[in-house]
């Protein structure tokens, strides 16, 4: 069998490998540090996203590379770990190994931290005409699409059209979908008209559908009600309990009986658990996740285990598992490090137990909405307390004073200097091309 990883530094100790270089990943590699393991991170990707900020990306607020950081930087100088760019495309439980394209891999103890991907809920024509923002290409693919289409609302003499090109429509009101709504009503108000001469921002339609009755379900009525006030105050157009039924690239139909011609559908309504496969199917549960026991081992298995938005911990206090959110892939990650410590050495193990630090969204400059315990904030203090956590949060030092910067004087400058269509996106293919030459 050829063993990839070529840099691993000891052939001795229990090797650990961990699919995904995501919150969880990081946060169990940092916290094997100093274990008696050799860790092998494998990603098809050479960086860590950070995911909450990919909307600022797709309105072109911030430069897509300040929320990426290479996997191989940030544990440089860790004597155990090791990485390996690839994709996995199979676990092989009987031999305990993993095929992947760059060849097969040994594992002792695997942990499944691939995280998850946006649920079209089965639906291959919306999957193909609307956008999801998952990762850092994609969310390149709607700032190109958004700009391209205002280039063509300019020129274009068909009225119907233009209309069409103007109008966005945000499927999903959790975070991803409000911060998302409130970022282009902004630039509706603060940038089209100053940057596009011709456009009237009074042209420019958003639309917020949402299936449950209150944006931001998750977070308390309060939170709630403050982020619907502020997004209707900047002209988004909210259907609650609605859900969408088709959209063909051209009009998009709603179950309470509205058609919307538009050119512009963003899709940030589900998840589903993303994994290799091999997997049996008794392990995976509802939303495509892994069911996990109270140390993250995956049902029927001795040695792999799975954390963060693939993970699912069913037990009675948490009878839909973990909210899908970074800080429970964190601490999922953490706990395990120490589990995996005890398993090797023969000790009793301890059970997970979140803690819920609060939530945040924010709708935009100077709007954000925080639930801290009993402690609800709303409006600047909340956007101020939004940022912070953002900031602080970021990998590396660089990334966090780009970001910091860019928003500076995105905020003076009342404008967003990232608004480039350097790889054009294709409507029809739904992927990304170079400028033409
Ligand atoms: C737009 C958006 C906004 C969000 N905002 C917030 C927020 O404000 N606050 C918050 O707490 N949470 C937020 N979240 C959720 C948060 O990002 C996730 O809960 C968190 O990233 C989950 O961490 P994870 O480690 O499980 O997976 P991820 O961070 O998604 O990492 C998974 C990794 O696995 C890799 N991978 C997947 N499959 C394979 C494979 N087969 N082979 C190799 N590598 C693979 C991927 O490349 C990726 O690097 C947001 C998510 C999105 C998409």
């Amino acid at each position: 069998m050829f063993t990839v990883s070529q840099d691993q530094k000891s052939g001795v100790r229990p090797r650990v490998v961990i699919i995904g270089g995501g919150f969880g990943g990081l946060s169990l590699a940092t916290a094997l540090k100093k274990a008696p393991v050799d860790v092998l991170m494998i990603d098809k990707h050479n960086y860590h996203t950070f995911q909450p900020l990919l909307y600022q990306v797709a309105i072109g607020s911030i430069a897509a590379d300040s929320i990426a950081f290479p996997i191989r930087r940030i544990f440089m100088k860790y004597e155990n770990f090791s990485f390996n760019m690839a994709e996995v495309e199979k676990i092989n439980p009987e031999t305990n190994t993993l095929s992947t394209n760059i060849g097969e891999i040994h594992y002792d103890y695997l942990v499944i931290a691939t995280g998850s991907n946006t649920n079209f809920f089965g639906n291959k024509e919306i999957e193909h005409f609307a956008m999801p923002m998952k990762n850092i290409p994609e969310a390149l693919n709607i700032r190109s699409l958004v700009l391209q289409n205002l280039e063509t609302a300019l020129v274009t003499t068909d009225m119907r059209e233009k209309f069409a090109l103007m109008t966005y429509v945000i499927v999903g009101g959790g975070p991803t979908g409000v911060e998302l709504s409130g970022a282009l009503a902004e630039m509706r108000h603060l940038i089209l008209e100053k940057d596009y001469h011709g456009l009237s921002k009074y042209d420019l339609r958003i639309y917020l559908v949402e299936g449950k009755d209150r944006v931001l379900a998750a977070m308390s009525e309060n939170a709630s009600a403050k982020a619907k006030q502020a997004l209707t105050k900047g002209d988004v157009t909210i259907y609650n309990n609605a859900h969408v039924q088709s959209y063909d690239g051209f009009y998009l139909t709603i179950d309470n009986g509205k058609t919307i011609k538009t050119r512009n559908v963003l899709w940030a309504a589900g998840v589903k658990g993303e994994m290799p496969g091999g997997v049996p199917a008794d392990a995976i549960i509802k939303g495509n996740r892994l069911q996990v026991d109270e140390i993250n081992r995956v049902k029927g298995f001795d040695n792999i285990f799975a954390i963060g938005d693939v993970a699912a911990m069913i037990r009675p206090e948490t009878p839909n598992g973990h909210p899908g959110v970074a800080p429970a892939a964190i601490q999922q990650g953490a706990q395990l490090a120490r589990n995996l410590v005890h398993l090797i050495k023969g000790e009793p193990t301890a059970p997970f137990k979140y803690h819920d630090k609060g939530s945040l969204a924010t709708i935009g400059r100077n709007h954000a909405v925080a639930d801290l315990g009993k402690i609800h904030l709303s409006g600047f203090v909340g956007w101020l307390l939004w940022g912070l956590v953002h900031l602080m949060s970021l990998a590396g030092f660089t990334n966090k004073g780009i970001v910091f910067f860019s928003w500076a004087i995105n905020y003076f400058n009342k404008n967003a200097d990232n608004r480039l269509i350097v790889r054009h996106y294709n409507t029809e293919t739904g992927s990304s091309e170079l400028e033409p030459k």
